[in-house]
């Protein structure tokens, strides 16, 4: 075993305070980090809890948006009645993940700040980039059917978990930080990054800095949204592809569109380029189907994962298409239709 601290915070500065000692890491929900402990992947000095914090409230904003505190639950937000009316598609993502039990625990920060779900890197035996730097990459040329089709480097090829993420990153949330120099706000594609040279660097947070919250805009979308996840089995499994997407619909034509892909990539993936195929275009299969070339621009397999291509591209298709009927996919009764 190995032996750390435990600090249980009272106050956003007494947090910051702890979170200054060399390898620190916060304590919210524990639903990846305790796992990460358990597995001899995280091995912190310090463990500093915060859930003493005044942030686990639901705020709505005057603009129509809405605020949802760090350590709101994330079964919470999925059931709160102004999520579901001002971001049904957050909602439906979040229930689209994870167990019950573990959607109790998990928070709205620590679910953006959950690591991949890469086997290698969950196995101290095996050499890993983002683990230990430096040392390679086993997924590449090794088992990677759950790996990066897009934005991968050769240093590593793993993808983010996150389905709330996906919704997240679709919308233009907004990640609201406090550190050291004081508050800052984050715009959610900028939160986290593509591996590069520095796989082990999963979001553009920087040290000792902490997620107080996440601001949602208004919802202009109506019935036309849809959050589908393809899984291997249909409950508690990471996403193969998972589709965010939301339409406003103007008489006959799309009048403005949001598409974000999650399992293919260390981030939600998002191009403006798909969005613009789909603006002005009557809401139908051609237009999907460019939307889905343009959001899949340079996708490539490493071999297990080849087929994610593919099936990314139907899902993006499938997806628009429930969206632009108004017939959400529901997350209970996981038939895709
Ligand atoms: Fe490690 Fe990334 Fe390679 Fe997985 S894909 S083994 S996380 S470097």
């Amino acid at each position: 075993m190995r032996r750390f601290d435990y600090v249980r915070a009272g106050t956003l500065a007494e947090a910051l305070d702890a979170l200054r000692a060399p390898g620190a890491a916060v304590l919210a929900g524990g639903t990846n980090l305790v796992d990460l402990m358990k597995y001899d992947v995280a091995r912190p000095s310090r463990v500093v809890d915060i859930n003493r914090l005044p942030l686990g409230a639901i705020e709505a904003l005057p603009d129509g948006g809405l605020r949802l505190g760090a350590l709101v639950p994330n079964a919470d937000a999925a059931h709160d009645p102004r999520v579901q009316a001002r971001a049904p598609l957050v909602a439906s993502a979040i229930l689209a993940g994870a167990s019950a039990q573990l959607r109790n625990a998990a928070t709205t920060g620590g679910n953006l700040l959950q690591r991949t779900r890469c086997f290698y890197f969950y196995d101290p035996a095996m050499p890993c980039n983002k683990r230990e730097p430096g040392t390679g990459c086993p997924a590449i040329g090794g088992v990677n059917r759950m790996h990066a089709i897009l934005g991968a480097s050769e240093q590593c090829i793993a993808v983010h978990p996150s389905d709330m993420c996906v919704a997240l990153a679709a919308l233009d949330a907004r990640v609201l930080v406090v550190g050291p120099s004081g508050e800052r706000t984050i715009p959610f594609g900028e939160f986290h990054r593509l591996p590069g040279d520095h796989p082990e660097i999963d979001t553009t947070l920087a040290a000792h800095e902490i997620i107080v919250a996440v601001e949602l805009p208004a919802w202009p979308y109506g019935t036309h949204y849809t959050y589908l996840k393809i899984r291997e089995r249909l409950s508690y499994a990471f996403a193969l592809v998972s589709v965010a997407a939301a339409l406003t619909i103007d008489g006959d034509r799309i009048a403005a569109a949001r598409l974000a892909l999650g399992g293919v990539a260390h981030k939600p993936w998002r191009r403006a380029e798909a969005e613009s195929a789909l603006v002005g275009e009557p809401p139908a299969r051609p237009a999907y189907e460019r939307a889905a070339d343009a959001l899949l621009a340079g996708a490539r397999g490493v071999g297990g994962n080849d087929f994610k291509i593919e099936l990314a591209r139907r899902a993006v298709v499938r997806a628009l298409a429930q969206a632009a009927a108004g017939t959400p996919q529901s997350q209970s009764d996981k038939r895709i239709r």
